[in-house]
């Protein structure tokens, strides 16, 4: 992974927030990410699990991104675990304009604590 790139958590909002510029509690961080609660709740459960690495959307990561994307879906898991969402949850990624993606910032969406349904909008 790029070092520089790590470092300056690019100029989205969700690098404000990496950086520390945003105040925001994190409910886990680690070199590669960190994960805090959506301000916007979809669910009674609803995180963002973010790479520090600034990588716009996943139409745009690359094969040397595999294993950070796939640390993503591990801390998922552990913060779903934490907040206690034994009964399942959903995990959603927007890419760009069609997805509804808003923040050009890579996130994982997770979402829980009541029925969600299928197809979403
Ligand atoms: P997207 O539509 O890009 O997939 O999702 C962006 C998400 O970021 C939205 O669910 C929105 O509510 C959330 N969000 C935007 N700005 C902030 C912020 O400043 N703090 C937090 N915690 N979430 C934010």
């Amino acid at each position: 992974m790029d070092a520089e790139a790590t470092q300056a958590g690019g100029d989205t909002i969700f690098g404000k927030i990496i950086r520390g510029e945003i105040k925001t509690d994190f409910l886990y961080e680690d070199d590669q990410c960190v994960a805090f609660d959506d301000i916007e709740p979809q669910a009674p459960v609803h995180f963002l699990v973010v790479p520090k690495k600034p990588i716009a959307k996943l139409s745009d990561a690359q094969d040397a991104d595999e294993k950070l994307l796939g640390h993503l879906m591990i801390v998922a898991r552990a913060v779903a675990k934490q907040k206690d969402l034994s009964e399942g949850f959903r995990v959603v990624i927007n890419d760009g304009p069609q997805g509804g993606q808003e923040v050009m910032h890579i996130h994982v969406h997770v979402m829980g604590g009541r029925q969600l349904s299928w197809p979403p909008g």
